[in-house]
């Protein structure tokens, strides 16, 4: 059995288990953030956490690009840059921006997080770089590309500039709630979730690639049934809470 002959059973398995695990986070949310809540063992600081849960991601995939005989190729090093483009913020910048982010979350929410993002490196990285069908001369002008591209930066932007909004709710040493208004806000209770989903099923697009694919699907599987608890969970704490807005589609979901 070599790694290039389980690597897709893999990934099948992989993103049927990230269904399996939407289905129950619809029952349970996480319990970091705003539905933190005792039970889960012992407390990590949020800062540290977040650094340790995401760190995995770039650092891998830059392992898994050097060591793939796919370095020398344009196309293996835009995947990369757009892979790093995404996870240098969230692993070393996003951590410290975040206000209140001193407030603690489950070590084992982290250790969780740390296999999550491990294995989509992993499934990513690999199949880019070494064991998925290698992208014919040409691929950065291909239509898939360039349209999965514009996907990724708009889904990419729409993510910062949600983010930013939250942070920027929070007076330094503040860890209270807001209501988060203006850009996308006038829509949806979640567009940083919005853009981090549509991010990642351009980047599948952009790649037409399997690992990518598991990992559009994983994302999707985390962050639909969060947007809806956070959009419940603002309606139940804020009678001012805008009535048209939805939880992540503007106007239908
Ligand atoms: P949240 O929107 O819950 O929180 C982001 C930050 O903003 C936190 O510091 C939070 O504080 C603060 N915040 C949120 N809402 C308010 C508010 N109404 N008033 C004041 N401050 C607020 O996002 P997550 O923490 O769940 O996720 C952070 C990022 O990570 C997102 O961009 C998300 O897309 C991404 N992510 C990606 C996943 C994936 O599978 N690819 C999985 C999970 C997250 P506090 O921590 O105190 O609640």
């Amino acid at each position: 059995m070599t790694e290039a002959s389980i690597l897709e059973p893999a990934i099948y398995a992989w993103a049927g288990l990230a269904v399996a695990v939407a289905v129950l986070l619809f029952f349970i949310a996480a319990p970091y953030g705003r539905h933190a809540r005792g039970g889960w063992g012992p407390q990590i600081s949020g800062t540290l956490g977040w650094v340790v849960m995401e760190a995995p991601s770039p650092i891998l995939m830059i392992v898994f690009f050097v060591v793939g005989e796919r370095r020398g190729e344009l196309t293996a090093q835009v995947f990369l840059g757009m892979w790093l483009l995404h996870y240098v913020n969230r692993a070393f910048i996003f951590p410290f921006r975040r206000r209140g982010g001193q407030k603690p979350m489950p070590a084992v929410i982290a250790l969780q997080a740390v296999f999550f993002n491990c294995v989509n490196a992993w499934t990513c990285g690999r199949w880019l770089f070494s064991y998925g069908p290698p992208h014919p001369p040409g691929w950065l002008e291909d239509p898939r590309f360039l349209v999965g591209a514009a996907l990724f930066v708009a889904g990419w932007a729409t993510n910062i500039h949600a983010d930013q909004v939250l942070m920027s709710l929070r007076k330094p040493g503040e860890t209270g709630y807001k209501i988060p208004r203006g850009g996308l806000y006038r829509f949806v209770s979640a567009p940083n979730y919005l853009g981090e989903i549509v991010e990642w099923w351009g980047f599948a697009l952009a790649t037409w690639s399997l690992g990518p694919v598991g990992f559009a699907i994983w994302t999707t599987a985390n962050l639909l049934p969060r947007a809806i608890a956070n959009h419940r969970w603002y309606r139940e704490r804020f009678p001012d809470y805008p009535p048209e807005r939805k939880a992540l589609i503007p106007y239908v979901l």
